[in-house]
């Protein structure tokens, strides 16, 4: 089979992973560079990337072999001090998988959408948020249509603007935490933020805004017809054609885990110099903790001169203010307890494999769960369904070190069974004397 090989790999093409391959690469490092998505940009520049990174990328190409559209799916044995990864075309699923190999990877792996079940979430036309954006920004067609946009925290506000950008103007936002909690935010923030924020407030004027109120079912036959809705005090319901739902992001640490990387808080565990536990193996942005661009493009950097052996004693006060805002970000739309209480006993919490809240609700564990009913068995591989198993039942999620096996997704067998690969090895749960789950 074939095995690449650099100096470092960095895996992820979001701000963190530019960040580091820039300074890398103008350092004269030859990098590896892999994202499953078919572009650089990430969740945020998905579209397109600013002109000073576009520049900066274009100036190192020559030093970057850049892997665009190959996702990271098993890690595989290597020589001492090197670490290799299994890679598949995502285009082009059936072609041979390969092999990348350095003695340095940094993940920059980044974030997904938390979701919290609730009646009739699973119904067409409920999406996550920042998926609406995604799709909006691909062309999907909302013009004229009634959108309500639900959750916490500025991502909602971010989805409104860019539906507003795209000529659908949201015909309600609704953010769960309080008006008390949100004016503490407004206090509190940075002034380039509170500068961001009230930008986007003023474009979205016209827009009904309503703290204090949540979604509690989505309603519909065939597909989303109406919403309704809680301040808790009273309920009201309101037609709509789609929701879109930002309850938060969750730390994309799956990759990480594999590794042998300890987590902590939800997150990939790093030092001051962002290395994780295991020797030649780093992280940064959202993978670390959810603190938007400015952390992820500071850690990028930082984990870049980690790597150059450049070590601080301190972090950049870019980093510091930008973790500070990860802080507050956190305790300023802390989701309320009653989001938890939602689902009933027939509410799907695995979309993969229809299972529900009631079917759960009679396993003893997440183990359990997945042998008896096939929940976080199907394509997502428990991304989406374990942290909700881990809200609603207290099973740890799926990102779990115990949790978690190769591949990370779903992967023909013939990637496995090329010369030089080893079938991934099975170390969780083997105390216990159960069945090996792949
Ligand atoms: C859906 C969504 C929408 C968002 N929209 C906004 C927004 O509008 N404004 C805003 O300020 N912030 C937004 N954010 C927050 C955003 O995550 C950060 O601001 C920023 O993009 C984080 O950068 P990052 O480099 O840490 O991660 P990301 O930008 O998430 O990049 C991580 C990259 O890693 C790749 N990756 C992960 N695992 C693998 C693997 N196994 N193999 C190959 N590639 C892999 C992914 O494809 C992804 O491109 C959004 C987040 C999400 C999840």
């Amino acid at each position: 089979m074939t095995r690449l090989h650099a100096d470092v790999l960095v895996v992820g093409a979001g701000p963190a992973g530019i960040a580091a391959v820039c300074q890398l690469a103008e350092a004269g490092k030859s990098v590896i560079w892999i994202d499953s998505g078919s572009n650089a940009g990430g969740q945020i520049w998905r579209t397109q990337l600013p002109a000073r990174w576009q520049a900066r990328l274009e100036a190192v190409a020559a030093k970057v072999q850049h892997l665009a559209g190959h996702a990271v799916v098993s890690p595989l044995p290597a020589a001492a001090g090197q670490h290799a990864l299994l890679l598949q075309s995502q285009q082009e699923p059936s072609a041979a998988a390969f092999a990348v190999q350095a003695p340095n990877v940094l993940l920059a792996t980044g974030a997904r959408e938390r979701f919290i079940p609730f009646p009739g979430w699973t119904l067409p036309g409920v999406t996550g948020a920042g998926g609406l954006q995604a799709l909006v920004k691909q062309g999907w067609p909302l013009k004229g249509k009634r959108v309500v946009v639900a959750g916490s925290g500025p991502l909602l506000l971010a989805t409104a603007r860019t539906l507003q950008s795209h000529g659908c103007e949201p015909s309600l936002i609704a953010e769960q935490t309080s008006k008390t909690r949100l004016s503490q935010f407004a206090l509190h923030l940075d002034a380039r933020f509170w500068a961001q924020a009230a930008s986007m407030a003023w474009q979205l004027r016209r827009v009904p805004f309503q703290s204090g109120t949540w979604v509690l079912r989505a309603l519909g036959e065939e597909k989303l017809e109406a919403v309704v809705l809680s301040d808790g005090r009273r309920e009201w319901t309101q037609a709509c054609d789609a929701l879109a739902l930002g309850y938060g992001l969750l730390p994309n640490t799956e990759l990480a885990a594999l590794l042998g990387c300890a987590l902590q808080a939800g997150a990939i565990q790093v030092d001051q110099q962002l290395q994780t536990n295991v020797p030649g193996l780093y992280a940064a942005g959202e993978c670390t903790g959810i603190a938007g661009v400015d952390k992820a493009l500071a850690e990028g950097g930082l984990a870049a001169q980690s790597i150059l052996g450049q070590q601080r004693q301190r972090a950049p006060a870019a980093l510091r203010r930008a973790r500070r805002h990860g802080q507050l970000l956190a305790q300023s739309f802390a989701l309320r307890p009653e989001l938890l209480q939602l689902a009933e006993a027939k509410t799907i919490i695995c979309r993969c494999e229809d299972v529900s809240l009631g079917e759960l609700k009679a396993q003893r564990s997440w183990r359990d769960a997945k042998l008896q009913t096939r929940c976080g068995m199907g394509a997502c591989q428990g991304r989406i369904c374990g942290p909700i198993c881990q809200d609603l039942l207290g099973w740890p999620a799926g990102a779990g070190e115990r949790a978690v096996r190769a591949p990370l997704q779903p992967t023909p067998i013939s990637a496995f069974l090329s010369p030089g690969v080893s079938m991934p090895a099975d170390t969780s749960q083997k105390d216990q004397g159960d069945p090996s789950i792949l």
